[in-house]
């Protein structure tokens, strides 16, 4: 039987610096296996994960067109149209009918996902193949970075530092594309072949090199100043990379590895602009190792166990009202209207939003978690979690729960000129000076709605509800 080497894609939607496909190849042009990349679709999980549409869509273009990439390696990408986890294993059974497998994955952290690949690898393995994982989806994979008694850190800070000591010992590298294979056509069984999605993320390029440039421009052009601008939704800032880190299509890795390239004075230089990026990256990791050594979390338990007995008022009016961008506070409406509008929203503003969900109208971070989930193209788990837990303050290295954001000072801070809000809410577009902070009794607001709360009530109601469960605690 010949052996086939399935490189199965899921969050590692590329072909650069991919461990996975290059490990299969090396190992193909050692064995003489062919080579084969899969992608499975699974809308009816996804949408037990709340996935947004739109980040449903940029899969789907992002699988066609790295089909068309891999072409070009002589590697078919077979992509299946699927339905939920419990089919895949059939996949792989048939394919075991026909070859030999050795299936290569990156790991991955989730409860659901991890069920899964054990299922797919008893599949295998009842099929003589083997099932070979790759914990490449950080840098430092997690239950690496480590305190000196050997327990994981719960706080940022010095799993920043122990993990930048790490980092000066490795070093970084990245995979070398593949070079293109001499393969003949394999003669696979018929699958279901991937729909397209309803191209609502047409806006945000798919093709990996393009991809890549914008990561090399934000590094040569505008890291340098990211400390200065990052909190100012008005401006472009931020990489706005999150999308793809989120499915892979460009690597933590080859981030950090252009940033030493294009800010080789600064990167290790306290909070220039270089080394502030660098810690939204290691953020990024440490919500990842908190997840999988605290698995509760992926219950959507808190981390702080005493928050779970807060008695949340959950007023569904309220929380209609947020989610539409109704609630009479304009930072926060804009950016919910940019969220439902585009799929994306401002590192700046999710957190003022979380705050004004939970600290303001009082609803349980969870339902807040969900609707981001169900509406962002960089939807991804533990950094969700992370954020919504953080500005819950349930989290671990959370905000602390009496630091409670004021939207009106948020705004007059980060939205100056009020611009960010005046472009999503065109109710407020005629507003000057500081009355597009908080318009209310102007007269030129028509259609805009009256607050829905009080700041100054309910900041004291959270701080009663939090010192309830804290008294107990
Ligand atoms: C309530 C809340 C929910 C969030 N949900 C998500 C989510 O579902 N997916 C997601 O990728 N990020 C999430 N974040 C983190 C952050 O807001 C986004 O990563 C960031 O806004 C993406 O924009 P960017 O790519 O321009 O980021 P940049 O500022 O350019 O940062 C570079 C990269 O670092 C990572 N990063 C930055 N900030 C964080 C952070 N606080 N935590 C973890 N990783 C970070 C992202 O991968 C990002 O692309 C959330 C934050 C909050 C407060």
């Amino acid at each position: 039987m010949q052996q086939l080497n399935v490189v199965w894609l899921r969050n590692d939607l590329r072909s650069f610096d991919n461990a996975v496909l290059s490990s299969a190849t090396e190992d193909a042009a050692r064995t003489g296996a062919a080579v084969l990349a899969l992608y499975i679709a699974t809308p009816d999980t996804w949408q037990l994960h709340d996935m947004a549409a739109i980040k449903q869509d940029l899969l789907r273009r992002r699988v066609k067109q790295l089909q068309q990439e891999l072409a070009t390696l002589n590697i078919p990408l077979l992509a299946i149209e699927g339905s939920s986890y419990q089919q895949i294993p059939v996949v792989f059974t048939r394919l075991g009918q026909h070859f030999l497998l050795k299936v290569f994955v990156q790991s991955e952290y989730e409860l659901r996902e991890q069920q899964r690949d054990n299922l797919v690898e008893h599949a295998v393995q009842v099929s003589n193949g083997q099932f070979i994982r790759f914990d490449t989806q950080c840098i430092m994979p997690p239950g690496s970075v480590r305190t000196q008694q050997g327990d994981i850190y719960k706080v940022f800070t010095p799993f920043k530092r122990s993990w930048l000591v790490q980092l000066k010992q490795q070093g970084i590298s990245c995979y070398a594309r593949p070079k293109a294979l001499a393969q003949e056509k394999l003669q696979l069984p018929d699958f279901p072949a991937l729909k397209p999605g309803d191209n609502s993320s047409a806006a945000w390029p798919v093709a990996e090199q393009e991809v890549l440039q914008l990561m090399r421009a934000f590094c040569r052009e505008k890291v340098h100043d990211y400390q200065n601008s990052r909190d100012f939704p008005a401006i472009e800032g931020t990489s706005k990379l999150s999308a793809y880190l989120a499915i892979g299509v460009v690597s933590a890795a080859q981030c950090i590895a252009r940033l030493q390239l294009e800010a080789a004075d600064s990167w290790q230089q306290d909070k220039s602009g270089a080394e502030v990026w660098l810690s939204e990256l290691i953020w990024r990791e440490f919500y990842k190792h908190i997840l999988l050594a605290y698995p509760d979390l992926i219950k959507h338990q808190p981390f702080q166990a005493e928050t779970a007995a807060i008695r949340w008022s959950n007023n569904p009016s309220l929380f209609k009202a947020w989610c539409e961008g109704m609630t009479g506070y304009p930072i926060v409406d804009a950016a919910m209207r940019q969220l439902n509008k585009t799929g994306w929203m401002h590192n700046r503003l999710r957190m003022i939003a979380a705050s004004f969900l939970v600290k303001d109208l009082h609803i349980d971070w969870r339902w807040g978690e969900r609707y981001f989930m169900s509406k962002l193209i960089d939807g991804d788990f533990a950094a969700n979690n992370g954020g919504w837990q953080w500005a819950a303050s349930t989290g671990t290295d959370a905000a602390p729960y009496f630091r409670i954001f004021n939207p009106v000072s948020q705004s007059e801070k980060f939205d100056p000129k009020g611009d960010f809000i005046r472009f999503y809410v065109p109710e407020l577009s005629k507003l000057q000076g500081k009355a597009i902070h908080w318009p209310h009794g102007v007269g030129t607001a028509s259609g805009y709605p009256a607050p829905v709360v009080d700041h100054a009530e309910a900041r004291k109601h959270t701080l009663a509800l939090f010192a309830e469960v804290k008294k107990t605690a």
